[in-house]
């Protein structure tokens, strides 16, 4: 039997119903939930990814501007910017899209945005918190990843789940959100050197490599959790993740497509980390 499909769809559209009747609660006690993104350069995917932000944002009631700099603005004068921002109290969450110019040292200007506003959860502070168990921002590719699971009851407790990469913004806040929900976790990487050993054994596996038909039927256990967060390009210029989709899912569980999986998720967890930094700076 095929695997049973995780809508990315249908479960982002619950979250933001969710999230837009957080906000008119917020709104009802005079409080408008906001979030500032910081765009530089003239990154054509940048400049859709912001778009959508904006759009999704306006969409469950939050106020979202999108601040548009030149490629050549000077590192300094960003990170002016930023602190501006992190002191104004109406600004909730800061995202600055990524990449950056290659002047400037991305880590730095994240380093530079107030944790209590990193609503990307890139941010030193946001990872530690995530290590160690603690309140912060979970990075929002991952965090939804992890609604996923939620959503179809799988309990982590026990299980082995293999991640597929180790990129600080998916692989590894992955593991570390698997392994709090006590999975055993085992990260791969491009130095594995037996991929297939390592997956064929796992009840859940995370594919986040960005190279397609990295993981094919051949390399999953019957009936094991496949979650796709690879953004490819097939042969006719279409999406496609990094699963061999049409393999894995005969013998996959539960299966993530791609479209319509992660992304959409992705972008409902922005929405989530945004309200909650609205809410706890207003506690
Ligand atoms: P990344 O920083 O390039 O990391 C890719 C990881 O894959 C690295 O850890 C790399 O290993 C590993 N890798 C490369 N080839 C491998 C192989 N043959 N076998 C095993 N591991 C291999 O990428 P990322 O930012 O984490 O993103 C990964 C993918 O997810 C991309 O397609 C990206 O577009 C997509 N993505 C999707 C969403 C979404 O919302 N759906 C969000 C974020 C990212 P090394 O560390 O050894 O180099």
């Amino acid at each position: 039997m095929p695997a049973q499909l995780i809508d990315g769809i249908a479960l982002s559209k619950s979250i933001r119903a969710d999230v837009a009747h957080r906000i008119a609660h917020l709104k009802s006690r005079g409080i408008q939930p906001r979030l500032s993104i910081v765009l530089v350069g003239d990154d054509p995917a940048s400049q859709v990814y912001t778009r959508h932000k904006v759009n999704d944002s306006t969409e469950t009631g939050l106020e979202a501007t999108l601040e548009r700099y030149p490629a050549d603005l000077p590192e300094a004068d960003l990170l002016a910017r930023i602190r501006t921002l992190n002191a104004d109290p109406a600004v909730h969450g800061i995202l600055v899209q990524l990449p950056l110019p290659a002047h400037m040292d991305a880590q730095k200007v994240i380093e530079a945005i107030a944790p209590s506003k990193d609503v990307d959860g890139f941010h030193v502070s946001s990872a530690g918190a995530l290590m160690v168990g603690r309140p912060g921002f979970w990075p929002c590719t991952p965090y939804g990843c992890m609604k996923m699971l939620e959503s179809i009851g799988f309990s982590l407790r026990g299980k082995h789940a293999v991640v597929i990469g180790r990129s600080n913004i998916v692989g590894k806040p992955m593991a570390m959100m698997l392994l709090q929900q006590n999975a055993t976790v085992t990260i791969c990487h491009s130095a594995t050197a037996d991929l297939g050993a390592m997956t064929r054994q796992a009840d859940v596996i995370v594919a986040a490599v960005g190279k397609r038909n990295v993981l094919t039927a051949d390399m999953v256990k019957p009936g094991a959790v496949v979650i796709d967060v690879g953004m490819n390009r097939n042969d006719e210029g279409k999406l496609c993740g990094d699963v061999d989709f049409e393999g894995v899912r005969q013998v996959a569980g539960w299966i993530t497509p791609v479209p319509g999986g992660v992304g959409p998720m992705t972008r409902a967890m922005l929405l989530v980390n945004t309200l909650e930094a609205a809410e706890r700076a207003t506690r």
